[in-house]
């Protein structure tokens, strides 16, 4: 059990190798994973476990492996999934009281995916209210914790994913995308984040936050798993009406470490000195002169409506929410109001009791800007913005073949430090929103530490082109060792205060 403890640490190509070595077993993987769970329940990071379901399929695991015919690369591994990722016969809160006791009847085509993969979903991890947030803090589960720093927030909304694998209760998670959170909170816990182009992974069972933004992606501690999960999970779903038709093409027998006369944009904006803390661009900066020494060719671009992208995100990713939340009424799903006097009283009340506060403040954002009156100003306006924002990254497409920037502009906030003030915390996504109003595939990978906390650094591709931003993020990794850094063990553990 033990190899299986350290092996849960380790990265997906090595717990294949012992898994098909029958170094340990797919049972002995998921019990390390639940023992993990169990010994870092102080994160608070997930929020439902699957302990028997997960050790029966691994059991069926074990028996494909030793018939010598393993499903996929993921056969019998354990995995995470965000709270708001449905899957039959499982909880779906997506941290709202209004979801409380709902069961899910079907399974997301992610879940499906996995499941056909071998994959062993263990649990379910927190994240904020329907995905709205930066740090689950907006969570009825209460926050969960950086392993880094348990006083700091671990981002969100992905937050519980990303805290798991940082704290290596599972080698791969899955978070959902909107404006960054799978991006911000991996740049927090000190892992990889990915967020594939939009309609790259079917949002077939995906609680829809603003379905024009929302995309599902994997948390890894490398940048091959993140790309072995696309493999696993990507590609057409017709069930989802914005599923891209295009087939996901190889991507990991890509990754060979050559990046040499790559171009790479540096976009001015995202590098103003005002912008960002200066230990963080210092990160980068030094990631920067690592890929220069690999024949990486750093150009200056511009994308002259960056200012505009928080604005822009926020009217639209409101207005999305506010519509896409109508359906919890308190009739069809999760929790209904007691003796109602009317039909309106039904609804008025479920949905006062069931939201919480920010949740309730954007679905008034969104109702206004779509308001007769308002939705010419506010909601066509932003639709506006968002094509020349599209249009900037076509042209800086034009001089260089992917983008690099910070994910975040600080390291890891304090819990508490920016829960009263909502507009501090919109801007932790001032460099992420932009990948989600374009379409964009986006990576973020390690790149060092500020005063113990991990530093990412943001990888932006064309539409469609993950291969190249992987590429990219494998080569760094190659030549660095950020990835393999460790948080501390649980309170009490040797090595620790
Ligand atoms: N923090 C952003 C928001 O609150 C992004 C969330 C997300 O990507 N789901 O909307």
């Amino acid at each position: 059990m033990a190899k299986a403890d350290s092996l849960l640490a380790g990265d997906l190509s090595d717990l294949r190798g012992a898994l098909d070595r029958r170094d340990c077993s797919a049972v002995e993987l998921v019990q390390a994973s639940l023992d993990a769970m169990d010994a870092r329940a102080d994160l608070a990071a997930i929020v439902f476990r699957r302990d028997e379901a997960a050790l029966t399929e691994a059991e069926a695991a074990d028996e494909r492996i030793a018939s010598g015919k393993p499903a996929s690369p993921l056969d019998g591994l354990p995995v995470v999934l965000k709270d708001n990722i449905v899957q039959a016969g499982e909880p779906a809160t997506c941290a709202s009281r209004i979801l409380e006791g709902y069961v899910s009847p079907f399974d997301s085509g992610v879940v499906e995916r996995l499941q056909r993969a071998g994959a062993i979903v263990v649990g379910r991890a927190n994240l904020d209210e329907f995905a709205m947030g930066s740090s689950t803090e907006n969570s009825i589960h209460g926050p969960s914790r950086n392993p880094w720093d348990p006083e700091r927030a671990c981002g969100g909304s992905s937050g519980g994913s990303a805290a798991a694998v940082a704290a290596g209760l599972v080698p791969l998670a899955f978070g959902s995308d909107t404006g960054g959170s799978i991006r911000q909170p991996a740049s927090f816990c000190g892992v990889v984040g990915f967020k594939p182009t939009y309609g790259r992974v079917s949002r077939w069972g995906l609680v829809a936050y603003a379905s024009s933004l929302d995309q599902i992606g994997p948390f890894a501690r490398r940048v091959a798993d993140c790309a072995l999960a696309l493999e696993a999970v990507g590609g057409h779903d017709d069930r989802d009406s914005t599923s891209l038709p295009e087939v996901v093409p190889p991507l990991r027998s890509r990754l060979d470490g050559d990046v040499s006369g790559l171009v790479v944009g540096l976009p001015k904006e995202y590098f103003a000195p005002e912008g960002a803390q200066p230990g963080v661009l210092a990160r980068v900066r030094e990631a920067i002169g690592v890929l220069e020494g690999e024949g990486v060719r750093f150009v200056e671009i511009s994308l002259p409506h960056t200012a505009y992208t928080i604005a822009t995100y926020y009217i639209i990713a409101t207005a999305e929410a506010s519509s896409n939340l109508a359906r919890f009424d308190g009739v069809r799903y999760g929790r209904r109001a007691e003796h109602p006097k009317d039909l309106l009283d039904l609804y008025e009340r479920s949905r006062s009791e069931g939201f919480g506060a920010e949740v309730k403040r954007r679905i008034l954002l969104g109702t206004y800007v779509l308001s007769a009156g308002y939705y010419d100003a506010y909601y066509v306006k932003a639709q506006k913005v968002r094509t020349l924002i599209r249009r900037d990254f076509e042209a800086a497409f034009g001089e260089c073949d992917a983008i690099l920037t910070p994910t975040t502009p600080e390291t890891a906030f304090a819990l508490g430090a920016k829960a009263g003030d909502p507009l501090s915390m919109y801007l932790s996504d001032v460099y992420t929103v932009s990948a989600n109003l374009a379409g964009l595939p986006a990576l973020s990978v390690p790149c060092g530490f500020v005063d113990g906390m991990p530093v990412g650094l943001q990888l932006l591709g064309k539409p469609l082109d993950e291969a190249t931003i992987l590429r990219i993020g494998d080569a760094f990794e190659r030549r660095t060792d950020h990835h393999r850094q460790s948080p501390p063990g649980p309170p009490g553990s040797p090595g620790t205060d």
